[in-house]
């Protein structure tokens, strides 16, 4: 079936990248709706508007971005951007760490 096979090779990469949205949509939801990424922002690298990474549904930066960027919408310019995840300016201790004081 020539159809069948051009249609999987058409919607492939669509359907991954679908995929990928709705397993963060879903892992966003397991987690009460908010995303866990204290210290952390989105910036897009279109328009500069910064967001901050929970309110932006990021449940764990590492997991969810390859390197420090990652793919996603932006609301100020209304599209598609890369989106730069960054450490806040005023941030100063590391989401990651479990530091103990005495
Ligand atoms: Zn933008």
């Amino acid at each position: 079936m020539p159809w069948c096979f051009h249609l999987l090779v058409t919607l492939g990469p669509l359907t991954a990248v679908a995929l990928v949205f709705l397993a963060l949509y879903l892992a966003t939801l397991a987690t009460g709706g908010k995303g866990y990424a204290p210290g952390w922002q989105v910036r897009c690298t279109r328009c500069n508007k910064t967001k901050d990474a929970g309110e932006a549904g990021l449940i764990r930066i590492k997991a969810a971005s390859v390197g420090k960027v990652t793919f996603g919408y932006c609301s100020n310019c209304q599209g598609f951007r890369w989106i730069a995840v960054e450490r806040k300016p005023e941030a100063a201790e590391s989401p990651e760490s479990s530091s103990v004081s005495i």
